[in-house]
């Protein structure tokens, strides 16, 4: 059981042959961003709804060419003092720990990036060496691609070594492997993580409450000593909705998630179609406020080039 998310992670739709064999549907077209949904997550979406909130993650569309949107919007690269690391917070470094997703999401800021060039897992000395030499860094941030995607040993292994380094007090692992391919979660992982020296973060990337299956909503609960919090991107014809942002919340908060942030898009070439305006964004978070405890509200966030900034 163990074992079968690595099957899992293989065997995905990878073309839009074999997407629109599996959806009997005309829809998928191979585009700049390949086309890769995993089967744990393609079993979720409703073969009869064009309008699937799941489906329309995964799918492209036609480009509508708009000011403001370009293939690098955050511009990681200018903020990697060495391969590997990205340094624009004071107390805070991310690492690029893996170029591979479990599924690639049609709104990503980064389906640009260059990960052979940037890859911290092959750069781990130097990045330590790095960490160690900025005793004001406290805290790890494990990015991507999917951290999730290393396997147990290598995860282990890293985290040993960033347990290791007397100023970090902070490990925080983002993923949206969890959710779309839940197999992930093994009881290995679940060890590795409660079992950890330091505070250890998990951030969920959770979009629509549909994501939500039997298999994640049971393993999730299984960490023990974990901080489990999400965050979500507002997207347009996905999850741009009062109602189904409220129930996402709620639904998080119910299996031991606290909805942490709500992005607005990076405008990434590709993503037109996704923007929700300022103008709606702000409308509805201000009657989402109204709608739940203060504590089921995600911050609604813009990143920006040297920060992630809290709008509203
Ligand atoms: S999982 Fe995250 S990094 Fe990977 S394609 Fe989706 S948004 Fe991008």
């Amino acid at each position: 059981m163990d074992d079968n998310w690595q099957y899992n992670l293989r065997n995905t739709l990878k073309s839009a042959d074999s997407c629109n064999l599996f959806f009997q549907s005309q829809q998928f077209q191979d585009q700049s961003f390949p086309i890769k949904i995993p089967l744990e997550f393609a079993n979720l979406i409703n073969k009869n709804d064009p309008n699937d909130p799941l489906l329309k993650q995964v799918i492209s569309a036609p480009i509508q060419a708009q000011s403001g949107f370009s293939i690098s919007p955050l511009d990681d690269e200018k903020y990697m003092p060495i391969t590997g690391l990205i340094h624009k917070y004071h107390n805070r470094v991310l690492l690029i720990t893996s170029r591979v997703c479990a599924i690639h999401c049609q709104y990503c800021f980064r389906q640009n990036f260059n990960y052979t060039k940037h890859d911290a897992i092959s750069n781990y000395l130097a990045i330590e060496d790095y960490i160690r030499s900025h005793s004001q860094i406290n805290e790890v941030i494990l990015s991507g691609g999917d951290p999730l995607s290393l396997s147990d040993e290598k995860l282990a292994q890293l985290i040993e070594k960033i347990e290791n380094i007397p100023h970090i007090k902070n490990l925080r692992i983002h993923t949206r492997s969890a959710v779309v391919t839940p197999s992930r979660i093994t009881t290995k992982l679940i060890d590795i993580l409660s079992k950890s020296k330091i505070n250890v973060v998990l951030v969920t990337h959770i979009n629509h409450v549909n994501e939500l299956s039997d298999v994640f909503t049971k393993a999730i609960q299984e960490f023990n000593n974990v901080t489990l919090l999400n965050q979500s991107v507002l997207l347009k014809g996905v999850n741009d909705s009062v109602s189904i942002l409220s129930k996402l919340s709620t639904e998080l908060f119910e299996i031991g998630i606290l909805p942490y942030y709500l992005h607005l898009l990076d405008k990434v070439s590709g993503a037109e179609h996704f923007l929700v305006s300022d103008e709606n964004a702000q409308k509805l978070y201000k009657t989402l406020q109204n709608s739940l405890s203060g504590y089921l509200v995600p911050r609604l966030v813009r990143d920006e080039n040297l920060k992630s900034k809290t709008l509203f």
